[in-house]
């Protein structure tokens, strides 16, 4: 079975998500756990979210992907920027527990001119302050397409993360195929060597979830500029066969392609075809 959803805004509450994912054929989902920009988070409703686990149980849902403001920066070079990301990773994960056992994907951010490795020593300190041994939240780190200082672009700037991390069944890695291919992995022609890499590298056991977005531009731009499926460089083929790839199967697939709800519900309808085939 595909797991597949995509980035719903989460204004009117996780019953209402629910419900818009059922109604474009999806059984998982993304959203900002707080503005994307990283503003105040609302209140969390109990009944509202004892309704969605009901709604989630009965439809067969997977593990949701929450997606952390995309504004953070936890390797910043100036300490109030740092320590900003810290309280709002902190919080956002606090709150998660009332939705127990999902997702919590994050930017590792940009070292800034400070090196890759200043870069991964920041980012594992704030992971070891937040991530508590109780929790059941699995914190990912999502692969980024190497644009600018941008920390996780290699894989071996994410095993060198987790290497640091003192909980390491709560972290994880999730996979975007727009970001691996503008990192310069060439998931087109060698996604089997690409995931052998990966595995080697940081073991595919730590892969939990999939972004699935095409490209605007060709593998190693370092861009990070999604496109609908099928309208970007890596095409549907590619990306099908992404999906459906023996060792990717059965992961949470998270589009987050420019669309409205119909245009996730048109992509939702042939990536299942493509991944049924
Ligand atoms: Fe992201
Ligand atoms: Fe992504
Ligand atoms: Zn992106």
């Amino acid at each position: 079975m595909l797991y597949i959803g995509c980035h719903l805004s989460s204004v009117k509450g996780f019953e209402n998500m629910g419900k818009e994912a059922l109604g474009i054929g999806a059984n998982t989902f993304a959203f900002f756990t707080r503005n994307p920009r990283g503003g105040k988070a609302k209140d969390i409703d109990t009944a509202d979210v004892q309704r969605f686990r009901e709604l989630a149980e009965k439809n067969g849902f997977d593990k949701l992907v929450a997606h952390a403001p995309y504004t953070l920066n936890p390797c910043s070079a100036t300490e109030k920027t740092r320590n900003f990301a810290y309280m709002v990773m902190e919080d956002d994960l606090k709150r998660m527990e009332y939705i127990p056992g999902n997702y919590y994907n994050f930017h590792p951010g940009s070292h800034v001119g400070q090196g890759v490795e200043k870069g991964i020593e920041l980012i594992t300190e704030v992971l070891n302050d937040i991530i508590k041994p109780e929790q059941s939240t699995i914190v990912l780190l999502e692969t980024m397409a190497g644009k600018g200082s941008e920390v996780g672009g290699r894989f071996e700037e994410l095993a060198a993360i987790i290497d640091g991390v003192k909980e390491k069944d709560k972290i994880g890695v999730c996979m975007d195929t727009c970001h691996v291919s503008d990192a310069g992995y060439d998931i087109i022609n060698d996604l089997d060597g690409v995931l052998a890499e990966f595995d080697r590298i940081v073991g595919l056991e730590k892969l939990r979830a999939l972004h699935i977005n095409d490209s605007l531009n060709p593998t190693g731009a370092h861009k990070d500029r999604h496109a609908k499926i099928g309208e970007g460089h890596l095409g549907l083929e590619a990306i099908a066969g992404f999906i459906s790839h023996p060792k990717l199967r059965g992961l949470p697939c998270i589009l987050e392609t420019p669309n409205e709800l119909d245009g996730y519900a048109r992509e939702i309808e042939i990536l299942k075809k493509a991944y049924e085939k």
